[in-house]
C-alpha cells in the first residue's frame, strides 16, 4: 500500500509524515491493521531495535486535587475509590522505586497530584530523588508535579532529576472541553521551563476521550514539535465516580492505529505505551511492543496492572529485550541534540515552538461530557460496550502496607 511504503520510507530517514498522512493512518480498515502494525515496527526497530525501555511510577500524594481534569481519578470532586494519601517520605518513596528497578525499571517516576509544587514540595522532592540515587545511582529519574513556577526546573535539574513529565493530553482547540482550571497554554510553558532547564522533556496524551482524529494528530504533531523526548500514550480508563467513567470509545485496533500514528509521527522519540495498556489493548498488547518502545512496570497511579512478571514474560515471549540501565535509549543524533541544550542551559525544542504546563496529566486517565462525540465511528464499541470490570483500583504499593506490583 503506497500510504504505509511512503510511512516506512520517511520514518527511516527520521522525516516526519504529512498531516493527511497522519490521518490517513487512523483511517485505516482492520484488513489493513497487520500492515500498519509492521511498517511502524520497521521504524521502531529502525530506530530503538528490539528494546524495550521500563519505567515505574510512584505516586507521592494521591488523590484531593484541587484541579478539575475531567479524565483524573484524584480531580476536585472526584468519586472514584482511589487511595488518598499526602507526600510519602523519602525513605518510603525510595523503598518503592527499588521494587520498580529491582523489577527491570531504567526509569522511576515520581508524581504528585496537584496544581504545581510550592518550593517545600521541590525539597522533598529532592530528599526523595538524594534517597533513590544513595540506592542505584543509574536510575533515571523523572518527575511529574504539575505546573512550574519560575527556577522550579532548575532546581529540580540541580537536585539530579533527569526528565520531567507533563502531558499536553490533547488538542488546543478541545483542551477547555477536558479542564478549565488551567489552559492548554499553561501546560506547554511547563514542558517549555523542564526543556529550558535541561531536563529531558516527557509529555504525551490521553485517547478515547470523544476526541476526533484530527485532535489526536493536532496534539502529536504540537508534541513533536516542542521537541519531546518521551511520548506517553495514555488510553482512557474511564474511572466509575469520574464524569467520564460511561465513555468507552477505544477497542485494540484502534489503540494500535493511534499508536502507529504517533510512531510515524515521531519515528525516532520514545513513544512509551501508558495508562489503561491492559484495559485497551489486552490480549494484543505484545503488538504494541512492536510500535513502542517503553512501557510502564506495574500498576499506575491509582489502578493496578498486570502483575509486573507478565510484564517481563510478555516482552521476552514476544522477542523482545528489555533495555538496560547502560544503554542509550534515545539514538544518537536526538541525544546530542538533547545534550546541546543542556550545555546552552536552554530549550532543545524546534526554533518555531520555542517560547516558552497542573501535573502531567497522569497515566491514570478517567474526559468530560462535552468532549465526547455524539456517536462512536463504525466498527468502535461505544457505550454499549462497557468493560468498567477491566478498572482495578490501586490497593497495593505505595501508600499501601501491600509490596508493590514489580
Ligand atoms: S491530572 Fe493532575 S492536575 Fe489534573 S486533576 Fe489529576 S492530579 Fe490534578
Amino acid at each position: 500500500m503506497d500510504l504505509l511504503d511512503t510511512l516506512t520510507a520517511k520514518g527511516l530517514r527520521g522525516e516526519v509524515p504529512t498531516r493527511e498522512e497522519a490521518l490517513a493512518v487512523l483511517a485505516t480498515t482492520d484488513d489493513e491493521l497487520l500492515d500498519v502494525v509492521a511498517a511502524a515496527g520497521k521504524v521502531r526497530r529502525r530506530w530503538f531495535g528490539r528494546r524495550v525501555k521500563l519505567n515505574y511510577l510512584v505516586n507521592l500524594k494521591s488523590g484531593l486535587c484541587p484541579e478539575d481534569c475531567s479524565y483524573c481519578s484524584q480531580r476536585l470532586g472526584s468519586k472514584a475509590e482511589i487511595l488518598k494519601y499526602t507526600w510519602l517520605k523519602p525513605d518510603q518513596a525510595a523503598e518503592a522505586a527499588r521494587a520498580g528497578v529491582a523489577g527491570g525499571a531504567k526509569r522511576v517516576c515520581l508524581v504528585a497530584s496537584g496544581r504545581g509544587p510550592t518550593d517545600r514540595d521541590i525539597d522533598r522532592v529532592t530528599d526523595t530523588m538524594a534517597a533513590i540515587k544513595d540506592a542505584d545511582p543509574a536510575v533515571e529519574i523523572c518527575v511529574c508535579l504539575g505546573l512550574l513556577s519560575d527556577n522550579q526546573a532548575e532546581r529540580l535539574k540541580a537536585a539530579g532529576a533527569d526528565a520531567y513529565n507533563h502531558n499536553l493530553n490533547t488538542s488546543e482547540g478541545t483542551y477547555g472541553d477536558i479542564a478549565t482550571t488551567h489552559t492548554y497554554a499553561d501546560r506547554v510553558d511547563t514542558v517549555q521551563k523542564a526543556h529550558g532547564a535541561g531536563l529531558s522533556a516527557c509529555s504525551g496524551l490521553i485517547a478515547g476521550m470523544g476526541e476526533s482524529d484530527e485532535d489526536l494528530v493536532d496534539v502529536v504533531f504540537a508534541l513533536r514539535e516542542l521537541g519531546s523526548d518521551s511520548v506517553p500514550v495514555n488510553f482512557l480508563i474511564p474511572f466509575e465516580g469520574t464524569p467520564l467513567a460511561q465513555e468507552w470509545n477505544l477497542t485494540p485496533q484502534r489503540c494500535l492505529r493511534i499508536l502507529a500514528m504517533v510512531r510515524f509521527v515521531n519515528p525516532d522519540t520514545e513513544v512509551r505505551i501508558a495508562g489503561g495498556r491492559e484495559v485497551h489493548l489486552r490480549s494484543m498488547q505484545p503488538l504494541g511492543l512492536h510500535i513502542a518502545n517503553s512501557i510502564f512496570l506495574g500498576d499506575y497511579l491509582t489502578s493496578e496492572g498486570q502483575a509486573g512478571q507478565a510484564d517481563l514474560d510478555m516482552i521476552k515471549d514476544a522477542g523482545f529485550e528489555v533495555e538496560g540501565a547502560g544503554e542509550a535509549t534515545l539514538p544518537r543524533h536526538r541525544a546530542d541534540v538533547a545534550e546541546a541544550a543542556q550545555a546552552a542551559g536552554g530549550c532543545g525544542t524546534a526554533a518555531s515552538a520555542c517560547g516558552s504546563g497542573p501535573c502531567g496529566g497522569h497515566a491514570n486517565a478517567a474526559p468530560a461530557p462535552e468532549a465526547v462525540a455524539d456517536a462512536p465511528p463504525a466498527g468502535e464499541p461505544g457505550n454499549d460496550e462497557l468493560r468498567s470490570d477491566l478498572v482495578k483500583v490501586r490497593r497495593r504499593g505505595a501508600g499501601t502496607e501491600l509490596a508493590p506490583n514489580a
